[in-house]
């Protein structure tokens, strides 16, 4: 390999781009990028209440196949930096693992998938046939309304037709080659809302205490499972977060009574029937009695699976060439971006190990660093053969 992804790593850990500062991480990729023939453009995305982020998108060649990787650079924050053995910001190596926050929630990978395209890039005379793009984003750790979502709708408004995408968030469990993920769970938060009436304590039959009326609901919404899993998912799972009444007031029977729930789902429901299956669940619990109500947060983490295909095969065809190993394929954990990127093309992820990530003295092991640029080269060798 002519390209060192641990150098390209190191310099992009030494950007202490927490989010939603920059950095110097997209400069950094932007100066790799077009000295490599890329066109680079760097896009800052703002909006009233949020604080404007900047994000990148760089393309070479033109036509298909067109592969897009995605990732971040921005990053959490290094928490009690007296903590970390190695400064989180300083890129430090030390026998064999490089140290830093996002080295692997995602610099590392965004480094393999660079060195990964320039070495390709260098084996064909400098030019894909077809098309390779980077999208990169400095606003996933935050609110994510200045990222992914902004970038995609700009790169669509300027006549980006992408084929397949590489999203290279940490996916392994344990070691690289472990897992693929090839969808995500949706996710829909709500509050649970009854109202009783208030008073005395001592006077129970002149007060409604919403709180019974709140037990009998939840203890509804938990006895049934929500569905029984399917081919590539879980069962849904519909968690309670949290009970609020707020009553100080020793002698108070309360007026109102709510109790918070996020639902993961898998691709036995759309947003819309699961609030219906839900709200039938309610309904039937409390029998016109109970007062209640669910307010649905606004959400835009819709269930989604990325079917198993040749393009889930040359993936993992190209992990196990390297680490002999067949990766799971996957639809557990939280969202991610890959949530608004498939709406535009079947989105893939795989990165590093993700043991580490968020944690205090975040690592990776170089040895990973160069076998996931050799996965993304194998992957790209494939792709565009
Ligand atoms: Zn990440």
């Amino acid at each position: 390999m002519n390209v060192d992804p641990v150098a390209i790593a190191r310099d992009l850990l030494r950007c202490p781009s927490v989010t939603p500062e920059e950095g110097g991480a997209l400069a950094y990729l932007e100066r790799v990028l077009k000295s490599a023939g890329f066109e680079v453009h760097r896009l800052i995305f703002a909006e009233p209440g949020t604080a404007p982020v900047g994000n990148l998108f760089a393309r070479i060649g033109a036509g298909h196949p067109y592969l897009m990787f995605a990732g971040h650079t921005d990053v959490v924050p290094a928490g009690d930096a007296a903590k970390w053995s190695h400064p989180p910001f300083s890129g430090e190596i030390a026998d064999g693992t490089l140290f830093g926050r996002g080295a692997v929630d995602m610099k590392g990978a965004v480094a393999c998938a660079v060195a990964a395209v320039l070495d390709h890039l260098q084996a064909n005379s400098g030019k894909p046939k077809g098309a390779i793009s980077f999208l990169i984003t400095g606003d996933e750790e935050g609110v994510a309304v200045n990222g992914s979502v902004k970038l995609l709708r700009w790169a669509a408004e300027h006549g980006e037709k992408f084929d397949h995408c590489i999203l290279g968030e940490p996916t392994n469990p344990k070691s690289l080659g472990d897992m693929i993920k090839i969808g995500r769970r949706g996710s829909l938060n709500a509050s649970l809302i009854v109202t009783g009436t208030q008073g005395h304590v001592a006077y129970p039959d002149l007060a409604d205490n919403p709180i019974r009326g709140l037990m009998t609901i939840m203890t509804a919404l938990l006895a049934e499972p929500l569905d029984h899993g399917s081919a590539h998912f879980d069962p849904s799972n519909l968690e309670f977060t949290t009970i609020d009444i707020g009553n100080k007031t020793v002698n108070l029977i309360p007026g109102e009574a709510s109790a918070r729930f996020n639902v993961r789902y898998n691709d036995c429901h759309s947003a819309t029937a699961l609030k219906t299956l839900v709200e039938a669940r309610a309904h039937k619990a409390a029998k016109d009695r109970i007062r209640w109500r669910i307010a649905w947060d606004a959400s835009n983490a819709d269930v989604f699976l990325t079917a198993p295909g040749p393009f889930v095969d040359l993936v993992s065809g190209a992990i196990a060439d390297i680490t002999r190993r067949k990766p799971a394929l996957s639809t557990s954990g939280g969202t991610s971006d890959a949530r608004f990127i498939k709406d535009y093309c079947p989105v893939i992820e795989f990165g590093l190990v993700n043991a580490t990530m968020h944690a205090i003295d975040e690592r990776v092991a170089t040895a990973d660093l160069v076998a996931l640029t050799s996965i993304y080269r194998r992957l790209l060798d494939r792709y565009f053969a």
